[in-house]
């Protein structure tokens, strides 16, 4: 499974690195990003729990 974070819709609010840090983090222009190319099954729940958490639904699963 991947994700992606839309880069127009990320407020950089953090809450997907909080949520899921083995999975999210910081880009060079300070939003958020997919630092795994596919995550790992054991991220599966806590990645999705990110993208539903996200307020601008910026977190989607490709
Ligand atoms: S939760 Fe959504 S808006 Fe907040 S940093 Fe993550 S992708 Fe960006």
């Amino acid at each position: 499974m991947k994700m992606e974070v839309d880069q127009d819709l990320c407020i950089s609010c953090g809450a997907c690195v909080d949520v899921c840090p083995e999975v999210f983090g910081w880009n060079n222009d300070d939003k958020a990003k997919v630092s795994v190319d596919e995550i790992p099954q054991e991220y599966d729940d806590s990645s999705h729990e990110a993208a539903e958490g996200c307020p601008t639904n910026a977190i989607r699963e490709i």
